[in-house]
């Protein structure tokens, strides 16, 4: 009777864990925010489709706020027949610096018809505006801005590029911001080489890089004429892309001071000389799906790392070899003791080593040996490394279950998992997903060990969570990701064969 309580109290707590994740964080307070809403609120008013009135009160809205700060504008029209017949003006202005040197910031300023546009690509612009406006005049390294016109019809950088090419010459890098969803910025392209920049420069770095070739980012062009480039994004929760709901309410103020954080820091880096050969020279962020974040590391610790992992499996290998008379399942008891609960935490510790620590591994010799290109996706590359690594991770977790006990076991990753939810929640909104729906199956299958429908219903849920991405991934990005998709429904196998063993009857 008592352990059946105690299996309540638990699922009851781990649930009650996975809720909090949903509490919007605080507020930041930054003194940008007032006037960058200010400058969002005009901008996002109304829909700003090519060739639209408030596009051309956007452009004016723009360029005076330049103006009065004595800066250069220049508007750049295009009158182009490639998307039909359409006349588009991109919006131009710069900061020089003393070096000669450039690093060009770009937002596109229009939105697709019937959307206001606030997250795509208002925020952007309101915060690269209002923070260009608020440089010195007096820098090392100067800083252009772009705000393409035509971007949603496939139009603007590529005009910017083939014909203002000389503006460029000295530009040494292109960082683009565009808007997909609510929650923290992400490097999207370009990342799987300029991802370290990003951390370095956000308080609150998280990561995502994906292949994207025939996606109209605005700083694919710029990587083409041979800019190194990235477009950085936020990318979790989005519901509002492209419709009439992507007003300023239901754009996160968490997003807002996002962009505000990191384009006044990487403005900030950028302007200063010999920021890019500091950061070319030190590749060591890494996107990591399985935790949903960018890490970064030296190249000493990834060794160390690495070298775990090679003991880790030399162990394993050895510890099978000698043989176990270890019987691993109760007979369907809540079996919870301190010795278990010890066993799964130095296991799961283990476990999260040897997946770091493969994964840098594989992705380490992948770059030594010119595997991974400029548009590598670094999503892609991490899904196939973790297909190489899910018969390893199985056999793993099944020896960790099999030495400490399930129960013991569960409890230990579920409130593991649980705890990182709860921090990837408050630190990194929309990236809580993959440790809450390990959590939550776990979860389930300890409350509901016997019933099949219990186990499926919790799949169903996973799969429903990871829609919204699976879609974005199909839509946006073609078949450009679907070991991403794979990878995630690989989950629910897994999980499932990893627990099959479970008592499906079990006494009170
Ligand atoms: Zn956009």
């Amino acid at each position: 009777m008592f352990k059946n309580s105690l299996r309540t109290i638990v699922i009851l707590l781990i649930a009650a864990i996975s809720l909090t994740v949903f509490i919007t964080p605080p507020r930041p307070s930054e003194p940008m925010l007032w006037p960058v809403m200010e400058t969002l609120e005009f901008i996002a008013a109304e829909p700003r489709p090519v060739e639209s009135r408030h596009l051309r009160s956007t452009e004016v809205h723009i360029t005076q706020r330049l103006v009065e700060a004595g800066l250069p504008v220049y508007v750049l029209e295009h009158h182009t027949t490639r998307r039909g017949e359409v006349s588009i003006r991109n919006i131009y202005s710069y900061i020089p610096g003393t070096t000669g040197q450039s690093v060009i910031f770009i937002a596109h300023y229009d939105s697709v018809p019937g959307s206001p546009g606030a997250l795509d690509n208002g925020a952007a612009v309101a915060a690269l505006l209002e923070i260009f406006i608020s440089q010195p005049t007096s820098l090392q390294v100067g800083i252009q801005l772009l705000f393409t016109d035509g971007h949603e019809i496939g139009l603007g950088a590529h005009e910017f590029v083939q014909y203002h090419s000389y503006l460029l010459e000295n530009t040494i890098f292109a960082f683009n911001f565009d808007g997909m969803g609510n929650g923290p910025l992400m490097p999207f392209q370009g990342g799987i080489r300029h991802g370290n920049i990003l951390f370095e420069a956000s308080s609150r770095p998280a990561g995502f890089s994906l292949l994207a070739y025939g996606v109209a980012l605005d700083e694919w062009h710029f990587a083409q004429g041979g800019i190194p480039a990235m477009t950085i994004m936020p990318f979790a929760r989005p519901w509002n892309y492209h419709t009439p709901d992507d007003t300023i309410e239901n754009l996160g103020t968490y997003t807002l001071a996002g962009y505000i954080d990191t384009i006044q820091n990487l403005m900030e880096m950028a302007s200063q000389a010999g920021w890019i050969e500091g950061f070319s020279t030190r590749e060591k962020t890494f996107f990591m799906p399985v935790y949903g974040m960018l890490i970064s590391y030296g190249p000493v610790m990834r060794w160390i790392i690495a070298g775990l992992m090679i003991a880790g499996i030399i162990a394993m290998i050895i510890y099978r070899r000698s043989g176990s008379n270890y019987r691993p399942f109760s007979q369907g008891r809540w079996d919870v003791n301190v010795k278990g609960i010890m066993l799964s935490l130095i296991g799961t510790l283990l476990f999260i080593v040897l997946f770091v620590g493969g994964t840098l591994l594989i992705f380490s010799l992948a770059s030594n040996i010119g595997l991974l290109g400029y548009h590598t996706s670094i999503i892609l590359t991490s899904s196939g490394i973790i297909l190489i690594l899910i018969p390893l991770a199985y056999y793993f977790l099944k020896l960790i279950t099999s030495i400490a006990g399930w129960d013991s076991f569960a409890l230990v990753m579920a409130i593991f998992l649980g705890i990182f939810g709860v921090v990837a929640g408050v630190l990194m909104p929309g990236l809580e997903y993959f440790p809450m729906i390990c959590a939550g199956l776990i979860a389930l299958r300890v409350a509901k060990p016997d019933s099949r429908v219990a186990y499926f219903f919790a799949g169903i849920i996973a799969g429903v969570l990871f829609l919204p991405l699976l879609y974005i991934m199909l839509t946006q990005l073609g078949v450009a990701s679907p070991l991403s998709g794979l990878l995630f429904a690989l989950f629910i196998p897994v999980f499932y064969v990893l627990t099959k063993d479970y008592p499906s009857v079990y006494g009170s």
